[in-house]
């Protein structure tokens, strides 16, 4: 079976779509990448502008006029500078990213989704901007390393924690039908450590497989049980190659580590970095003149990131569609679960769009995974 015969069998599944659906698809994407390229631009320009004025300074000599101590002019030019960020975000979601994303809502309730988050980045740089600088200027040497597991920790309780401790011990349990059946023996057939499936209240999930520790739930939505059972073994095998290869834990660490890189990037670079944008007094990290140079370290910190989470998780997705093939040996299953859950993305992007949105292969790299797969098996 040459390469070109799978991706023939994967054209075929791809043709079951309409095809407007398809350019739709295709053309949104397109209109993502454009507005996720201005946002940046946008951030980015916000952060040159804001320590070309020298913001910082401003603050420091209004504080100092007002009897205010360093670290609080410190923490005001951290909170300033992140209330602006999102403020300029805000209005470019509203005015432009929404309404070309056919966003529902009224303008008036856009704008109060926006205000929520400029009032919640506010907060976030009033809690962790003033501990963060700190440490900066009181631990130059150990500073950056606590500050690093601290955001390792935080990452890990606040994102892999749920995931591998939650889990309602209210559930009922799925009834008995096809699927599950289908599932109780795809259970015995991966080893994965659960006892049963169950049932989610949640109309909108498909299914999960969440747990960590040597335990381990298998739960379904309830329109999954109308699904054909080769369908739901296919769909949940996939996810429970997540679980075996321990992909949520391996992400969330990802995240803490880019904000430990990152905690060493604005340790190191904000200063020279807000100098050469106009600030002069900028001497270390944790100066006022030092914040907005300090932010655009964190934006391409973030979006660094992103790019590796997501490159990652399309690697570890290729795995675990391989593990749902091999242990629920469904292929057609797995093809017609990914169309039944596709999420209306370009079957076909570009690969910057494929690096900055796409946690999971598209469609049609997943459906040629799939026919390869049933190909050779049967060869
Ligand atoms: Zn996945």
């Amino acid at each position: 079976m040459t390469h070109a015969a799978c991706e023939a069998a994967a054209r075929a599944w791809l043709e079951r779509l309409p095809a407007a659906d398809l350019l739709a698809a295709h053309a949104r994407t397109d209109l993502r990448l454009a507005i996720w390229i201005g946002a940046g631009a946008l951030l980015v320009g916000t952060c040159l502008v804001l320590a070309r004025v020298d913001l910082g300074g401003r603050l420091r000599r209004a504080a100092e006029a007002g009897g205010l101590r360093l670290w609080l002019a410190s923490g005001l030019s951290a909170v300033v500078v992140a209330t602006m960020l999102a403020a300029a975000k805000g209005f470019y979601d509203v005015l432009v990213a929404w309404p070309a994303e056919a966003v529902g809502g009224s303008l008036a309730e856009r704008a109060a989704t926006a205000a929520a988050g400029v009032w919640s980045a506010a907060v976030l740089a009033l809690l962790f901007a003033p501990p963060l600088q700190w440490l900066l200027r009181g631990r130059p040497r150990a500073g950056p390393l606590l500050a690093g597991l601290a955001a390792i920790a935080v990452c890990l309780t606040a994102g892999w924690g749920p995931y591998a401790f939650g889990g309602d011990p209210a559930l009922a349990p799925a009834p008995p039908g096809p699927v599950n059946d289908g599932l109780v023996r795809l259970i015995a057939e991966t080893s994965v450590p659960a006892h049963g499936v169950w049932l989610s209240r949640d109309p909108s999930l498909e299914a999960d497989v969440t747990g960590g520790f040597g335990r381990a739930n298998v739960v379904v939505g309830p329109h999954t049980l109308d699904w054909p059972a080769a369908d739901a073994r296919a769909y949940v095998g996939h996810l429970m190659g997540h679980y075996a290869h321990a992909d949520v834990f391996i992400v969330f660490l990802l995240y803490g580590l880019a904000a430990f890189a990152a905690v060493l990037a604005v340790q190191r670079w904000a200063a020279p970095l807000a100098r050469s944008l106009g600030a002069r007094q900028a001497t270390i990290a944790a100066d006022p003149e030092a914040a907005p140079a300090a932010a655009l370290i964190l934006i391409v910190a973030l979006g660094v990131a992103t790019l590796a989470t997501t490159g990652y998780l399309r690697w570890a997705n290729v795995r675990a569609d391989a593990f749902s093939l091999d242990h629920a040996r469904e292929p057609l299953g797995l093809a017609s679960a990914l169309e039944r859950t596709w999420d209306h993305d370009s079957v076909d992007p570009n690969p910057i769009e494929a690096a900055i949105f796409y946690s999971h292969p598209p469609l049609s790299a997943r459906l040629a995974q799939a026919m390869c797969w049933k190909t050779t098996l049967r060869n």
